[in-house]
């Protein structure tokens, strides 16, 4: 934690576990935002994502750009190695395709290089959409969780101690194949994000109290109420298994709140700016994380503001 962070209007520091580096935003930019916000670090998973075939990502991010930010700001930036690429939306790469195996390849060097301290995010089960700004998220992601690649990333999170951060809507057959995932690789930290994909309060304690390996983060999950487009709400569409943690006026729900203070170790946060063109908004997103760290108990609220993340990162 850079000494500078000692607090922010009465509330703990914070580090930003959750969000992505597209070429359209500068380091210079970020750090300014992450100034006018009181955000110590900030975690940058590249989206390599371009646009085609009717997406439009505001992408274009690489782990080469995310080196390059950090190198700039070494006490602000950590770089994660990104997994939002094309090549691993292809059904093919969860079964170890040629691309898959040098993602791979090359993630165990990125790791063991000490340049990078996490992966992700690993989209598995990811709903498309389109929002005000412009950006149209196409693909109906359905992948497989426990695949041949995702038991590969875990090896490598577990040899590298490194978090890997999993994007996937805790659907019944995806709830199950995290459960046999991180059964069977005791030893990877894995970061399951949008709060274990807004999983139930009842089945993340469960998970958690069963697995010492499960970690939550809650990228987004703080944000609600009408005009809402994010995790915090039924967005971009209602299933049954979906649970949300704040109501309309950013209270924390009932059930949630008890699992907070049990697990306080186990939860991160993050803002999920995506796209390059949404950071502009990213001062915005505080008040509500304030709130949010304002109705949990004080050691709490520092644990998941930033002590975990801190933890996180350094392995
Ligand atoms: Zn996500």
């Amino acid at each position: 934690m850079p000494a500078a962070f000692g607090g922010f209007a009465g509330s703990p520091p914070v580090i930003d576990f959750h969000t992505h580096l597209q070429r359209g935003i500068a380091a210079g930019d970020l750090i300014r935002l992450m100034d006018e916000s009181g955000v110590a670090r900030l975690v940058l998973m590249p989206l390599y994502y371009g646009d085609g075939g009717g997406a439009v990502n505001d992408g274009e991010g690489s782990d080469q750009q995310a080196l390059d930010y950090a190198r700039r700001h070494p006490e602000r930036l950590v770089p994660f190695c990104g997994m939002q690429r094309s090549e691993l939306n292809r059904p093919e790469a969860w079964s170890m395709s040629a691309d898959a195996r040098r993602i791979l390849a090359e993630t165990d060097s990125k790791l063991a290089s000490g340049a990078f301290f996490g992966l992700g995010e690993l989209m598995l089960r990811f709903y498309p959409y389109t929002n005000r700004f412009g950006i149209r998220a196409v693909s109906d992601m359905d992948h497989p969780v426990f695949s041949p690649l995702m038991r590969h990333f875990a090896d490598l999170s577990a040899k590298h101690r490194a978090p890997m951060v999993v994007h996937a809507e805790a659907e019944p057959h995806v709830a199950a194949g995290m459960r046999r995932l991180l059964e069977a690789h005791p030893e990877a930290v894995v970061v399951w994000s949008h709060n274990c994909g807004r999983s139930s309060a009842a089945a993340i304690a469960e998970m958690m109290a069963r697995h010492r390996n499960l970690h939550a983060d809650l990228g987004g999950m703080v944000y609600s109420g009408p005009q809402v487009e994010h995790y915090g709400v039924y967005y971009p569409r209602r299933t049954p298994w979906m649970h949300l943690v704040v109501d309309a006026a950013g209270i924390v729900a009932d059930d949630m709140k008890p699992v907070f203070e049990r697990f306080a170790d186990r939860f991160v946060i993050g803002t999920d700016i995506a796209h390059a063109r949404v950071y502009a908004r990213y001062a915005g997103h505080w008040p509500r994380w304030r709130s949010f760290f304002g109705q949990l108990s004080a050691a709490t609220a520092e644990a998941i503001a930033w002590r975990n993340a801190d933890r996180l990162i350094r392995g």
